[in-house]
């Protein structure tokens, strides 16, 4: 490969929550996609959030219908990982967040993927120079870390790992950007990356705040969306620095840092709704209920705000 504009066939290994939606949108920037799980009810259960997301988006006016009947037939499905790489020279890894097996997918991929296929990963915080230890070629691997949900949140951390190299690197950003998402780059390799160690920070914070009953999730929930995220639609916490003031955040800082949460255990509220089993829409309930909803509903319903969220940030860049 001399460019990103030769990556020609991709395949996506995991067809999850992540998997089908990045499957998805590379599918609709015209790749061919071989998407690949452990059975078929799971390439199924892929196939089906694929088509009920490109529903959204055609009620959206996002693509039409015949956009996303091509798109769809871009798509094929296999429970084989050596037929899903066959003559593809871009893969992305979406398999469950473990390192062990990571390390098998990427040890599989190296033997059967192409002497220039480029292999990323979409693990959410594991060390990329971790997943890649052991392979003869660690330097084509690289992380491609896209967010919930994948075929609309356009920010894609990039994720060098020790030994990733410049060819790796700037063919996963230009192919980032060539799909019409806002890459964001880890220089150095760190747990958690940018993004989830700043969502935990918070995330502390928010659940720390339950468990001494000072604010509902609702509430937490209306703050966020109507103040913090409000902002950093457009206007990231760096710029609020200067905007509100680099004394005002030195005077509140000095009194309040001290108060945070600094636990290093899983949040009470949080373990025990995982000892409880209740995970969230995928179990019905979590913090919310959602037994009585119809949960491709509830997804549509969210995907449309993020929609027009996605307006707004584009027209605020262009
Ligand atoms: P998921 O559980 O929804 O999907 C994982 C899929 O991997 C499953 O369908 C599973 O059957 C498949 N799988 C397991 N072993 C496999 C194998 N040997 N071969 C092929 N497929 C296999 O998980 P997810 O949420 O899609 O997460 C996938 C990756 O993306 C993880 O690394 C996760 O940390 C990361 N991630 C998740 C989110 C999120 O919010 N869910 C966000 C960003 C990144």
């Amino acid at each position: 490969m001399n460019s990103v504009n030769d990556i020609k066939k991709m395949a996506v290994i995991g067809a999850g929550i992540m998997g089908h939606g990045i499957a998805e949108i590379y599918a609709l920037n015209g790749y061919t996609v071989s998407l690949m799980d452990i059975n078929n009810e799971l390439l199924e259960k892929g196939i089906k959030q694929i088509k009920s997301e490109f529903r959204t988006f055609i009620d959206n006016e996002i693509i039409s219908e015949n956009e996303s009947e091509k798109a769809l037939n871009r798509i094929s499905t296999t429970v084989s990982l050596k037929d899903a790489v066959d003559s593809c020279n871009y893969v992305t890894e979406a398999v469950t967040e473990n390192l062990e097996l990571k390390r098998k997918i990427f040890n599989e991929l190296e033997k059967n993927v192409g002497e220039d296929a480029i292999l990323a990963s979409n693990t959410s915080g594991l060390m990329i120079s971790n997943i890649a230890e052991g392979l003869k070629r660690p330097e084509r691997v690289i992380g491609t870390h896209f967010s919930v949900p994948p075929h609309i949140v356009p920010g894609v951390e990039i994720i060098r790992g020790k030994k990733t190299s410049d060819y790796t690197f700037n063919i996963a950003y230009e192919l980032i950007k060539k799909i019409g998402k806002i890459p964001f780059v880890v220089k150095k390799e760190i747990d958690g990356f940018i993004l989830n160690r700043l969502q935990f920070a918070l995330a502390r914070e928010a659940l720390n705040l339950i468990e001494k009953g000072i604010a509902t999730p609702e509430d937490i929930d209306i703050c966020l969306n109507s103040v913090l995220g409000f902002r950093w639609v457009t206007f990231g916490p760096f710029r609020q620095f200067d905007s509100a003031g680099i004394d005002s955040w030195n005077y509140v800082g000095k009194y309040l840092l001290p108060s945070l949460s600094n636990s290093k255990d899983i949040p009470k509220a949080l373990a025990d709704k995982f000892t409880k089993g209740e995970f969230g829409m995928k179990t019905g309930k979590g913090f919310f209920d959602y037994s009585n909803l119809d949960i491709e509903e509830v997804r549509a319903e969210r995907d449309k705000g993020f929609l027009k969220t996605l307006k707004l940030l584009k027209s605020s860049r262009e």
